[in-house]
């Protein structure tokens, strides 16, 4: 399942690699467009692999174009999104 996060929780896991978010951003794959596009108005999300998954829009189309940031790999970007799952959940729970 999928888990909303904050934009600072995105800084938090990619660490040394947030400043090239926009590298990323940029080179979103459009279905629609079948091609790089930039992806805009996104919201981001956390994978049961702690991979980012960033919902947003084609700048281009306006269609919908999801952009997955591979940080499950890497152990330590890792262990920080785990974190930030376990902190979401704890907090979920406290509010039922
Ligand atoms: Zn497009």
């Amino acid at each position: 399942m999928d888990i909303a996060i904050e934009e600072y929780d995105v800084e938090l896991i990619m660490a040394d690699q947030y400043k090239n978010l926009y590298i990323l951003l940029e080179n979103s794959y459009c279905s629609t467009c079948r091609g790089a596009s930039t992806i805009v108005d996104y919201k981001p999300f956390l994978n049961n692999l702690n991979d980012i998954i960033l919902k947003g829009f084609c700048a281009e189309c306006g269609g919908k174009v999801n952009r997955y940031i591979e940080t499950g790999e890497r152990r330590q970007n890792a262990e920080v999104a785990k974190h930030i799952r376990n902190v979401l959940a704890l907090f979920k729970k406290r509010k039922k």
